[in-house]
């Protein structure tokens, strides 16, 4: 298939992909911006358990472009640092 000009060809998607593209890749600093703004006037989860979980999320195969999750295509560097956020692995939550 192909795409004319200005167009997306539309690429079979994994099950349970929101369709995230290479444009979602961020910046360390933008990475680190968006983790304070997510946070403010939230609990967030101790250091110690947001490690725990990044380094879950860093060895799942839901986990795409080193920062943006599969199933529900949040940051995970974000999430994790949220006390309330769960995993939303298909099955059972990895965290
Ligand atoms: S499915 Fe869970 S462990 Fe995997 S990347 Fe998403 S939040 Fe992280």
């Amino acid at each position: 298939m192909t795409a004319a000009f200005g167009e997306r060809a539309e690429m079979p998607r994994p099950e349970g992909c929101k369709g995230c593209a290479e444009s979602v890749r961020v910046s360390p600093e933008k990475l680190e911006r968006l983790i304070e703004i997510a946070v403010r006037g939230r609990d967030a989860a101790p250091e110690a358990e947001a490690a725990r979980r990044l380094a879950l999320c860093r060895a799942c195969p839901g986990l795409q472009y080193g920062t943006t999750c599969r199933y529900c295509g949040c940051l995970v560097d974000v999430r994790a640092r949220l006390f309330d956020s769960r995993c939303p692995y298909p099955g059972a939550s990895r965290w």
